[in-house]
């Protein structure tokens, strides 16, 4: 009978260290599995260090792994991407190479898809000891907002790494934006979905390629992407401002009919025009961002370039 063959993707950023390790945590565990047929496909995002190198000497030594290498740093999105474009197997996976995924899951997860019937078997994590208290507080605030304001819910700490049938990840590869954010895909394309919580461990090397100005900008991409609420709340406000701006005036009119003009109520008029063109502007910005993200789309760029394969070699 033919053996299943489960693809790793793993997008690397400057990850010389890391690289070697993950292989052979992989390679344990594809012992453990009665050699179940792997393929390890590394994803070279842009790295400056010898990530590249890194990847081409293990592709010497083992055919089952593969590399892309991408002309410069497109971002993890467009490596998660790639990988699903280019895998081959039947179940597909996602992981980070630092180790924070680790590999010996697979084998639950392997299980989760072939006896309980789930479509896609994914993590979350129960805690995660390297996050400083400031992103995890702000991580915890922004699961709760995504989850009022979109209507994919995502489960709180949910990881990227998750192991997936062939026809989830085609499903995955049809939703073809530019702008992406896979949390939120992972949850529009639907499959029955196995949760599993596990303590995420600490980075095994090197450090976080994502410092809180990208993870700031990646919650954006995730509510932009996800949800159109805060242009339609701008609407509700801009509506609600101008009922209560024209009962106001209604209010001075027959003030001023009743009492005379009187110059009273300065303050009142300069605390009103400086508020109301903050949110005027604060508003004009978030559709400045829905417009923004319209126009990345409409041009159609390709979401990665490749500059070299394993197949170069
Ligand atoms: N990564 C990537 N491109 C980037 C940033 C990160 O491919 O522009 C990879 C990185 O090499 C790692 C994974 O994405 O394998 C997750 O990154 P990291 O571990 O730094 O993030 P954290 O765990 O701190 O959220
Ligand atoms: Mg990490």
């Amino acid at each position: 009978m033919k053996k299943d063959k489960i693809s790793i993707v793993v997008p690397c950023y400057n990850e010389e260290e890391c690289i070697k390790k993950f292989y052979d945590e992989v390679n344990k565990v594809s012992k453990e599995m009665n050699n179940q047929e792997f393929e390890l496909l590394y994803i070279n995002d842009g790295s400056t260090d010898n990530s590249l190198e890194e990847m081409k000497k293990l592709y010497k030594k083992d055919e089952r792994v593969r590399f892309i290498s991408f002309s410069r740093n497109f971002g993890k999105e467009a490596g998660i991407y790639a990988g699903f474009e280019n895998a081959t197997g039947d179940y597909i996976t996602v992981m980070d190479v630092d180790l924070q995924d680790p590999p010996e899951m697979i084998k639950e997860m392997y299980k989760g898809i072939k006896e309980e019937d789930y479509d896609c078997v994914a993590l979350y994590s129960n805690s995660h000891k390297d996050y400083s208290l400031l992103r995890k507080g702000l991580t915890k605030i922004w699961y709760k907002l995504i989850g009022k304001i979109s209507h994919s819910t995502q489960v709180p700490g949910a990881r990227d790494f998750r192991l997936m049938k062939r026809q989830m990840v085609n499903s995955i590869l049809k939703m073809g934006e530019y702008n992406r954010y896979i949390k939120g895909i992972f949850t529009y394309v639907g499959f029955n979905t196995k949760w599993i919580g596990y303590d995420t461990p600490d980075r095994t090397d090197g450090i976080s390629k994502f410092p809180l100005t990208k993870l700031f900008k990646y919650a954006v991409e995730g509510i932009v992407s996800f949800s159109t609420k805060p242009l339609v709340i701008s609407a509700y406000l801009g509506l609600i401002f101008c009922l209560v701006s024209f009962i106001y005036m209604i209010f001075i009119l027959i003030r001023t009919l009743i009492m005379g003009n009187g110059v009273s109520g300065w303050p009142t008029l300069v605390c009103l025009i400086t508020f109301l063109g903050g949110l005027q502007l604060f508003f004009l910005g978030v559709i400045g961002i829905y417009i923004s993200k319209i126009y990345l789309e409409v041009k159609n760029r390709p979401i990665y370039i490749v500059k070299e394969t394993e197949k170069d070699m």
